[in-house]
């Protein structure tokens, strides 16, 4: 495509229909369902309305600075912005640094002078044309890299302004989207990573997180939160989601004979307002969900929020807040008034428990339920990968499993349905690319934001940190326990630092007449089965004292510990 001018008016004819779904303006709506499960008249959303005098009846001058921005011009109506700034390979200005992130373009200056992608892979899974596609998009316009993020998706960065409109085309034409991954919008929709083949799973979730997925796509209202949203959903199986870190995690459950008032069969129990960097896990609501309510639930529990969060201070407009504020009941009643079947309110300790996640469980080789194939868990360090090995692990799944990869809350991946006797080659094939899928006590669970490389708010270089402190403890400490460490460079907390048994948050810390990069220490956070929001233990530590003290603590444990004590207790 010629950028190098403005676009014709056939290529604007031809960009602008590409994207008409998403630039078509909100018509109301009444009696919206998913899948005949919704009724009522979910609240028409004014942003974007240029004559409204409030939003969601708050005064537009009473509105936050990104409200106000919003109320201006909905951040999926600027295509022609974006084909003009495109054309004259120019950065979003003012409020378009926040609608560019509708379309999933970050504007990262000054830790970057260009724009950041953040895809939607939902679920989780790529097929291998996918990732190869996107390894083309990072090397022919972006850096020649991308990073696997704590949502199980994929950000490219370097990416400029002229070839912005060729990015989004090919990610739509690969059958993917980036469209609400950023600003106030529903995050990727993640899935357990082993859904479909993990042995111990209570039912495949995969289908749920994509309908969830296609459901926002296509109902503009729910592009109009307060605030950023998160959904997961979690298979009752070994391998963790981290759901309950979620806006709404669901749950696999069973529920067998004992419970008196609910037939047999699987559910979903609803936990709600997870967010760690507030040091809040989600909590159950008391539903027990059907399967096939849940897409239902989630989207009238998204309209409650939409019409009733806070519009006029940021910090206190995620869902968490509206919940403490009206308690969960009224909550319920509300969600509850939108749903065409009542919700199910039973008694959670009835069902059979979850059972418990296996720490770093997929890192290695795994049977799954089905004869004969094996899923293989990669570590890939801090979620770094080049174009090249994108197109190697492409090759890979497709040479030696069914040509699908899956990527974890983790920042690795697996290669499932992988035969026998095809192991060997893929472990071979592995090695030649540089990646390891063995088992590493302190590599496997090593998570870092994107950190000062490429973020404005980042006090620390936190990946290339992680990357040094990993490797000064792995020759140093011989764990015999799996250990998550988390390298977060500011209190946005993007790699959840309080859910690690050992979590650093960045921060600058004066050292006699210089400042310099280091870390507020906090021990003790897990999630699952081993929930804990950890605590700080040592403020300001300079980056070149961190190797030698977690050294000491990982020592100090293990000599001191009481048999079974994990780091965690
Ligand atoms: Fe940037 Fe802060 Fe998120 Fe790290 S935690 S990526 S520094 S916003």
């Amino acid at each position: 495509m010629n950028t190098s001018n403005e676009f014709s008016p056939d290529q604007k004819q031809y960009l602008l229909g590409f994207f008409a779904g998403v630039s078509q303006r909100l018509t109301p709506f009444v009696g919206q369902t998913a899948s005949g499960l919704i009724t009522g008249d979910p609240s028409a959303a004014v942003t974007g309305n240029q004559a409204a005098t409030h939003v969601h009846g708050v005064a537009i001058e009473d509105l936050c600075k990104e409200e106000r921005i919003k109320s201006e011009q909905h951040g999926l109506d600027i295509w022609e912005k974006m084909l003009d700034n495109a054309a004259r390979d120019k950065f979003p200005e003012g409020g378009d640094v926040f609608r560019y992130k509708f379309h999933g373009l970050f504007y990262v200056s000054p830790a970057q002078e260009s724009l950041m992608l953040r895809c939607r892979i939902p679920g989780c899974i790529l097929r291998d044309h996918q990732l190869e596609g996107l390894a083309e998009i990072a090397e022919d316009w972006g850096g020649g890299y991308a990073h696997v993020t704590t949502r199980g998706n994929i950000q490219i960065r370097e990416i400029m302004p002229r070839d912005s409109v060729d990015v989004l085309v090919k990610l739509r034409e690969l059958g993917l989207t980036a469209q609400g991954s950023g600003a106030d919008n529903v995050r990727n929709i993640t899935a357990s990573p082993t859904s479909g083949f993990d042995p111990d799973e209570v039912f495949d979730v995969l289908p749920l997180a994509r309908a969830m997925h296609h459901y926002i796509l296509n109902n503009r209202d729910l592009y109009d939160l307060p605030r950023k949203f998160n959904i997961a959903f979690d298979n009752g199986g070994s391998v963790s989601v981290c759901a309950d870190t979620n806006d709404i995690g669901f749950y696999a459950v069973r529920v067998g004979e004992r419970h008196p008032e609910a037939e047999p069969g699987v559910y979903f129990r609803a936990q709600l307002c997870g967010i760690t960097g507030h040091k809040q896990f989600a909590q159950d609501c008391g539903l027990l969900l059907k399967p096939a309510e849940c897409v239902a639930v989630a989207a009238a529990m998204l309209r409650v929020f939409i019409e009733n969060g806070d519009r006029t201070n940021r910090k206190k407009a995620r869902l968490k807040y509206l919940v403490d504020d009206w308690g969960t009941e009224k909550f319920l009643e509300e969600t509850d008034r939108k749903l065409a079947f009542p919700l199910r309110r039973l008694d959670l300790e009835k069902c059979d428990p979850r059972r418990p996640v296996r720490r770093h469980g997929y890192i290695g080789v795994y049977p799954q339920k089905h004869d004969g194939l094996n899923y293989v868990g990669v570590t890939v360090p801090v979620g770094h990968m080049t174009a090249g090995q994108m197109k190697g692990l492409a090759r890979l799944a497709r040479r030696h499993g069914r040509g699908e990869v899956r990527l974890t809350v983790w920042q690795n991946l697996i290669i499932p349905h992988v035969p026998d006797e095809q192991l060997e080659h893929l472990k071979q094939g592995l090695r030649e690319l540089g990646f390891d899928y063995t088992h590493d006590p302190i590599a496997n669970g090593l998570v870092a934001c994107t950190g000062n490389a490429g973020c404005k708010y980042a006090a620390t270089a936190t990946k290339a940190q992680a990357i040094a402190l990993g490797e000064y403890l792995r020759e140093r400490v011989q764990l015999d326990q799996p250990i998550n460490i988390h390298l977060t460079g500011c209190p946005h907390s993007c790699a959840q630092h309080y859910i690690g048994d050992i979590g650093l948050l960045g921060t600058k810390v004066k050292v006699g007449e210089e400042t310099v990069e280091g870390y507020h220490i906090v021990l003790g956070g897990g999630v699952d089965n081993e929930q804990g929001i950890a605590r700080e233990v040592f403020p300001s530590v300079p980056f070149t004292d961190v190797p030698t003290l977690l050294e000491r603590i990982l020592s100090t444990y293990l000599k001191q510990r009481q048999p079974a004590e994990s780091f965690i207790a």
